[in-house]
């Protein structure tokens, strides 16, 4: 399987990629092959920070995804990863309101624990022998590595930050934490994340060198990507991104869509085409409806034609909301029931934890680190 098509037409993503995206798409492929065979070996391990509500950036690119695995049975842990807040911001912010909304967000599409039994959500602060993880897995890799991370050079300049803590330079490792301590090995992502994820696989690679004498403690996790693996926002030209404030949120209701659509970026020309190279405004709108209906954005492209960009995002705004209303209806029967929450974490932080205990307790074992002198 070359992608995860859901028509017959051609992929939709033709720009231009580097040799890392090409690789990490292979292998990203190949284990979705291999899932159809076998699924029953695999772990999940994926997660968001709570900065604000989750957008279809984060459905397409990766939540669709993680609905897909849960459903083929597979183990699934969501880490919120509240402490990352931290890494291009000095403070939590709403962090009460947005841990709440994330939970809402992810039960809204599917992914509860209470419907599911193979998902655990938690928050990794919760989780402290997680956070123990880091400090060996620090040692593994070196600044230079760490430096020349795109992601994090992009996320700088997007946040016009003067300078990055070291907890944002360390992303990486602490990410590498949340994968690993659960045995993480399916990771779907947006491609933002290759470049951690990169990394992740390193960790574990030269952990089992290293310090477990070639055991195989840790797995190499593999990003999964999604048939268009990086949403732009509305502005066009950037990832569609909670902190960019060029998202449709999950939680908008129909208006506040239809508004959003509205002020989306497009270009002068009457005539649409579909052309993400020439036309990356117009192209990401196409594609967002080729997702939400299942037609290639081809199609749709020959269909509006000269109707121009209006009649574009008119489509746009009536087969999303189309899209998003079974979403909008749990969401508001879960609002009515607010312990659901404290149930989901309380659940999660005990099965997190219960894992990255034995982790450590392996980690501590093959190091040298545990202690009876007696
Ligand atoms: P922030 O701006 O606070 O960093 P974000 O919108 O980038 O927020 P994250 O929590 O950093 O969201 O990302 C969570 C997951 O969603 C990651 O796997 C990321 O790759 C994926 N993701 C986020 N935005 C997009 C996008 N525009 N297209 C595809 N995947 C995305
Ligand atoms: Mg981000």
């Amino acid at each position: 399987m070359t992608t995860q098509p859901h028509h017959d037409t051609p992929p939709i993503s033709h720009t231009s990629e580097s040799k890392t995206f090409i690789q990490a798409k292979a292998l990203s492929d190949r284990i979705w092959d291999q899932l159809k065979e076998d699924a029953s070996k695999y772990r999940m391990l994926t997660g968001d920070r709570p900065t604000g509500p989750l957008h279809i950036g984060h459905y397409f690119g990766s939540l669709a995804n993680r609905i897909k695995l849960q459903k083929m049975g597979i183990e699934s842990f969501i880490v919120i990863a509240d402490y990352q807040v931290l890494t291009d911001r000095d403070d939590v912010g709403q962090i009460q309101r947005h841990v709440r909304d994330l939970i809402l967000d992810y039960a809204s599409v599917g992914l509860n624990p209470f419907e599911h039994d193979n998902t655990t959500i938690f928050c990794h602060s919760q989780i402290p022998e997680l956070n123990q993880l880091i400090l060996p897995f620090s040692t593994l890799v070196s600044v230079s590595e760490l430096q020349k991370n795109p992601t994090i050079k992009e996320e700088a300049q997007a946040m016009k930050l003067n300078n990055i803590s070291a907890c944002m330079l360390t992303y990486p490792i602490h990410q590498a934490a949340d994968i690993l301590f659960c045995h993480g090995q399916l990771v779907p992502v947006g491609k933002d994340q290759l470049p951690h994820l990169e990394l992740s696989r390193k960790i574990a690679r030269r952990f089992n060198e290293r310090y477990a004498r070639n055991k195989n403690v840790f797995r190499e996790p593999t990003a999964l990507l999604a048939e268009v693996p990086m949403i732009s926002g509305l502005d066009g030209s950037q990832k569609m991104s909670k902190s960019r404030h060029n998202t449709i949120n999950l939680n908008m209701t129909e208006k506040e869509t239809i508004k959003a659509i509205k002020r989306a970026k497009t270009d002068t020309e009457r005539m649409i085409t579909f052309d993400p190279v020439n036309r990356p405004e117009v192209s990401n709108l196409l594609t967002l409806l080729s997702l939400c209906t299942d037609r290639s954005p081809q199609s749709w492209a020959e269909e509006i034609g000269d109707g121009g960009g209006g009649m574009l995002k008119q489509c746009l705004a009536n087969h999303l909301n189309i899209f998003l209303a079974p979403i909008r209806e749990r969401r508001r029967a879960l609002e009515s029931r607010p312990e659901f929450i404290q149930e989901v974490l309380d659940h999660g932080t005990r099965r997190a934890r219960k894992v990255a205990i034995e982790t450590l307790d392996t980690v501590r074992s093959v190091m040298q680190m545990q202690y009876n002198f007696k």
